[in-house]
């Protein structure tokens, strides 16, 4: 059990990029957490978002890798019934580190991306309330906790992300939005937190959905007046001065707890060609003649999803939504004949071997067949070139075993992960290969790709922590993944979980005593 003044606040800054931070701390911009470093330690994380863009809150949140939890998006390919679908309790549901304690404390949970569902904790929890990412609408537990919240706060959940280069006004009002989101967040986390705790964890998502949209211009549509332009090109920068302030207020108002304030991945130029996939997998399968597959399903990455759930969303079950997106996004597909097939994509590219004995319809027997197979599909894919200068698209495609760790439900990641030259994507019109022929880009807008993210997640997080025993000022070199900030959580406060974790305590941090 943690001794009675042992407290730690865990403060999630979703998709806070660590050099944009770093910068900024530099330049006298973010005071609060420049403050935060002199008295503390600071790291970089490495992350399984490396080559699974949308699995690092599962990550950290279980301590397990991608291959033990098998959350990585929010439209997933689901072998059993070959059909992709939106995660749901009743099929994926990853259980928090938090709701697994042997010891009873008292504990905030505030807000963290792909939860599913609260569920009873001592404390208090509030799932998908202003996320970017959220699998369910909001809940709460206990079960009244959200109607008290929005009869004090008001109701201001975040929509889903629109698509789609934008109209500058649009994307300065998205500005607004995110710092206001992140204002009002931390006056509900202030509330949560005036009740009894040793364990906060609470998040902020501004700078993910702002990041993806604010980053540069090319998520601008039409024109730009001087003096949007300014507005626009510093967007990002206020984002995070609005986060540094809200950190300053959560660590004024409780100066004597340990604090932890951490990304799990940052924000970079968008190198996602994720858009083109389907179609180079299909030259690489059928050859150079091989047809597009018409309409939505060229759009398989962000757009599919997003646009269509904001199209349906209110008017059917989500159960006939998930039938509905598959019948678009795999209508016509004879499984017989298709060895391999894209999984949804919004930065690295998603490959699936249709594996007999794993795909209820599968073709490929496991073995040389599906080794040969991975064998061609990466060297065809790796022949594509960006068409206007000649430079490769695609630095590697990378197996799957190459990189994640065996685990329990490895069946429900994909088996090849597409790695993009880490270059922009904007302006990138079409990509050729020598034996495979042109393809040209569904919506490449004004040059810019089609679904206006100019930002994308840079694979790499960041970590600020004081508190007790952490060495003050220290850049360290350490860099300890995201697994392991469950059970270094769990060590400070002499907590036992059973929960199976398999990161290691990052000793700088511990605070053995
Ligand atoms: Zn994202």
């Amino acid at each position: 059990m943690p001794a009675p003044d042992q407290r730690v606040l865990l403060i999630g800054l979703d998709a806070a990029d660590p050099v944009l931070v770093q910068d900024w701390i530099t330049r006298g911009d973010l005071p609060h957490l420049a403050g935060l470093q002199r008295r503390g330690t600071t790291m970089r994380l490495e992350t399984s978002a490396r080559h699974l863009a949308g699995s690092p809150w599962p990550t950290f949140f279980t301590g397990q890798h991608p291959t033990g939890h098998g959350l990585y998006a929010d439209f997933q390919w689901r072998h059993e019934t070959m059909e992709f679908a939106a995660p749901t309790p009743d099929w994926i549901d990853p259980v928090p580190f938090w709701r697994e304690l042997e010891d009873e404390i008292d504990i905030v949970v505030y807000d963290v991306p792909f939860v599913t569902q609260a569920r009873r904790v001592r404390g208090v929890e509030i799932v998908g309330w202003a996320t970017h990412d959220k699998l369910l609408p909001p809940n709460s537990y206990p079960d009244s906790l959200l109607a008290e919240v929005e009869r004090r706060f008001g109701s201001w959940h975040v929509s889903y992300e629109a698509y789609g280069p934008a109209p500058v006004a649009e994307l300065l009002a998205l500005r607004d939005e995110m710092i206001e989101n992140t204002r009002r967040s931390t006056e509900l986390i202030l509330w949560l937190l005036e009740r009894d705790w040793q364990l906060a964890l609470v998040c902020l998502s501004a700078l993910h959905r702002g990041g993806h949209r604010l980053f540069d211009r090319s998520s601008i549509k039409g024109e730009v007046t001087a003096a949007e332009g300014a507005a626009f090109d510093d967007a990002m920068r206020q984002l995070y001065i609005a986060a540094d302030t809200a950190v300053g207020r959560l660590v004024e108002a409780f100066p004597e707890v340990d604090v932890v304030v951490f990304s799990l991945h940052g924000m970079m130029t968008n190198i996602a060609r994720a858009d083109l996939l389907d179609d180079m997998l299909r030259r690489v399968l059928e050859g150079p003649t091989a047809k597009a597959r018409k309409g939505l399903v060229r759009q398989l990455g962000e757009a599919l999803p997003y646009s269509l759930r904001r199209a349906v969303s209110k008017r059917i079950p989500r159960v006939l939504q998930d039938r509905l997106m598959t019948a678009w996004a795999t209508g016509g597909i004879d499984w017989h004949k298709t060895p391999a097939f894209c999984c949804r994509a919004d930065l690295q590219g998603y490959v699936r071997l249709n594996l007999k004995g794993r795909e209820a319809q599968g073709c490929v027997e496991p073995g040389p067949e599906a080794e040969a197979l991975v064998a061609r599909i990466r060297e065809g894919l790796m022949s594509f070139r960006e068409a206007d200068t000649g430079e490769p698209v695609i630095d590697d495609v990378v197996p799957a075993e190459d990189v994640l760790p065996p685990g329990p439900v490895r069946d429900r990641i994909p088996d090849l992960f597409v790695m993009w030259r880490e270059t922009s994507q904007a302006g990138l019109r079409a990509v050729q290969s020598d034996s495979l022929g042109t393809i040209r880009r569904a919506a490449p807008g004004e040059g810019n790709g089609p679904n206006g993210r100019s930002g994308n997640h840079r694979p790499e997080g960041i970590l600020i922590a004081a508190g007790r025993g952490i060495p003050e000022g220290r850049l360290s070199n350490a860099r300890p993944h995201t697994v392991d900030l469950a059970p270094t959580v769990l060590r400070r406060l002499d907590l036992h979980s059973r929960a199976p974790l398999v990161g290691t305590v990052i000793d700088e941090l511990a605070g053995l005593r």
